[in-house]
């Protein structure tokens, strides 16, 4: 590829709404267009590092013996309906109705598609174990697109999905899978987690995800740098124990609050610590109104309450909903005396003696609040969001967070989808069963712009090597001169024959200017061919280098093989 033909409009500056550095850089660098909140195009060079990313993911896959289809973007809605996703999914569906007044979604995701098809296929246990893939748009109309490719409406999905007649089979596969997850993050050069995860609205009882570690990850990541264990924040336990002195409990007190409302006032006012007060919120879902007692100086973890009752649509009860049902503002809410709703505690607060709680009354709490003998809680559960250097749950150890990107997820399914839809297969006696299934996701769309969160500098993006658009680029320094011209074409043209992905810098700019453009989009090897060729002379540099190196060659063999030399210590890293 030439540069001067090449359609990749370089910007100098970033656009006034790129929210994080890899919008800014794959629109500054030419790789990608906005084309609406959460909707992007691919230029030729995103569109060429997206085919890198897909065709390592498909690599893999095929490598562990998974086969590629495609499933249709548009599915009907009574799928959807049967397992009772349609509504779980809620908002963040996209819905389209035909001119029958049919109702469609745009995939957000395929467990319904791919169960409907197995059930009339895989009628046999001699069919399985079975598992498939395919490479398509998902889309998800999220609440807040941001941050370019990581967060988008539309996006690029690798979704693979197993079929099993018994546990360990789907071990075996989750485990496939799972291993070849770390190849792709290994391939791309990436530092990574594969850690713990909540399975969310896909359900199942058992999951990872492979996180790609940056300081703009919207996941937190709690790790054990002695034992294995790592999880995401949605997940993560911890082995603190709470001990409480003991105390008589005391007489329950009202007292008057007013305009006190928040933990930080309560402590105030009553002069009491943190650890003494009881936060009640409440929650609506599906199924009515729960309420989460959390001790004052810990945060409620919404993905744990919503596993805990199996409800992906559990949120926090809006506040004029709450003042209309239960006759109280949220600031003053309790568990005495609240009625229809079912009580669910942190086991944090599970010895806790004499606590202050809200009244229910305006500008009311109440002071030495007791379980059982005051109120009754349903189940004591884990449900807060633990903290860094707590206690590892595993050995003890204190345990550290980081920042990290989703890139893909593993699920065990078990036999959700398979028996909402009726997808059974009879066994070698004749009786038939639910499927057991597994799904496997993979961001192929968010892992080009995890990549770049992780991998740049001040002058542009350090694509790793394997999803590079290009690994060299022969920058002709001086376009005027007819030996350095004649010679970066013949290296240009070396390299080619050789296999190598290869750009040329023909453009009649300054070689300041083709330097910056060759920077920002990331390129990891320069071959430089200036002024210096009347001695024989030409410089390599490697993105991440800070100063190039002066080569002496005779003929372009022995250029070629100090280029390869080269090219195989890249190591992409921002130091
Ligand atoms: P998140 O928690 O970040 O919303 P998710 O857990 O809902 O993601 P999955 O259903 O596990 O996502 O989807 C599989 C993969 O698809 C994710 O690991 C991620 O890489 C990618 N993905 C999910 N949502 C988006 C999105 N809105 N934009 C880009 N990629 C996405
Ligand atoms: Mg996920």
């Amino acid at each position: 590829m030439r540069f001067s033909k090449l359609y990749a409009p370089t910007l100098k500056n970033a656009p006034a709404d790129a929210d994080i550095k890899s919008i800014e850089l794959l629109i500054r660098g030419g790789f990608i267009r906005k084309i609406a909140s959460g909707v992007f195009t691919y230029l030729p060079l995103g569109w060429k590092v997206i085919k890198k990313i897909e065709n390592i993911v498909r690599e893999e896959m095929d490598d562990i013996g998974i086969q590629e289809m495609l499933m249709p973007i548009i599915q009907p809605a009574e799928m959807w309906q049967q397992t009772g996703r349609w509504d779980d999914y809620g908002p963040e569906m996209m819905k389209v109705k035909d001119r029958h007044e049919r109702y469609f979604t745009l995939g957000p995701t395929h467990e319904e598609i791919t169960t409907s098809i197995m059930k009339n296929e895989l009628i046999s246990y001699k069919q399985m174990p079975m598992a498939i893939y395919q490479i398509t748009n998902k889309y998800r109309d999220e609440i807040r697109p941001r941050f370019g490719l990581l967060r988008s409406r539309e996006f690029i999905m690798k979704d693979g999905y197993s079929f099993h007649t018994s546990d360990e089979s789907l071990d075996e596969y989750y485990k496939l899978f799972y291993g070849a997850y770390e190849k792709i993050l290994e391939r791309m050069q990436l530092e990574f987690y594969a850690v713990q995860a909540d399975s969310g609205t896909i359900g199942g009882n058992g999951s990872h995800e492979f996180q790609v570690l940056a300081d703009s990850g919207e996941s937190d990541i709690y790790y054990c740098e002695k034992c294995s264990y790592a999880a995401t924040d949605e997940k993560a336990v911890s082995g603190k124990k709470f001990i409480y002195n003991s105390e008589d409990e005391k007489e329950l007190k009202e007292t008057e609050t007013p305009n006190v409302k928040t933990i930080d006032e309560v402590s105030e006012f009553l002069k009491i610590t943190k650890e003494k007060i009881v936060k009640s919120i409440l929650l609506k879902g599906r199924n009515g109104w729960v309420l989460a007692l959390i001790r004052g100086d810990f945060e409620l973890n919404l993905s744990k309450i919503r596993a805990i009752v199996k409800d992906q649509t559990l949120d926090l009860g809006d506040p004029g909903e709450i003042w209309n049902v239960f006759n109280v503002e949220t600031g003053f809410v309790g568990p005495v005396g609240l009625k229809n709703v079912k009580v669910i505690a942190d086991i944090s607060t599970e010895n806790m003696k004499n606590f202050v709680t809200g009244a229910n009354k305006q500008g009311t709490h109440f002071v030495n609040v007791n379980f059982k003998r005051d109120f009754k809680v349903d189940i004591f559960e884990d449900i807060r969001v633990i903290e860094e250097g707590e206690e590892c749950p595993v050995c003890g150890n204190k345990m550290k967070m980081k920042k990290g990107i989703e890139v893909g997820q593993v699920f065990k399914l078990g036999t959700k989808y398979s028996e909402a839809m009726e997808a059974y297969y009879t066994d070698e006696k004749g009786i038939s069963h639910p499927y057991i299934m597994g799904c496997y996701g993979w961001g192929i769309s968010r892992t080009m712009a995890a990549i770049v969160e992780q991998l740049n500098d001040g002058n542009g993006i350090l694509w790793p090597l394997s999803v590079a658009p290009f690994e060299i680029t022969v920058i002709n320094a001086a376009t005027k001169d007819e030996e350095a011209t004649e010679i970066s074409e013949n290296i240009y043209n070396y390299l080619r024959e050789k296999n190598h992905e290869v750009i040329i810098d023909d453009r009649n700019v300054s070689p300041g200017f083709k330097f910056k453009d060759n920077d920002l989009i990331g390129i990891p090897l320069k071959v430089i061919v200036g002024k210096g060729i009347k001695e024989g002379i030409v410089e390599l540099k490697l993105r991440t280098d800070k100063e190039s190196e002066k080569v002496q060659f005779k003929d372009t063999d022995e250029l070629y093989s100090k280029i390869k030399e080269k090219l195989s210590s890249y190591i992409p890293k921002n130091r």
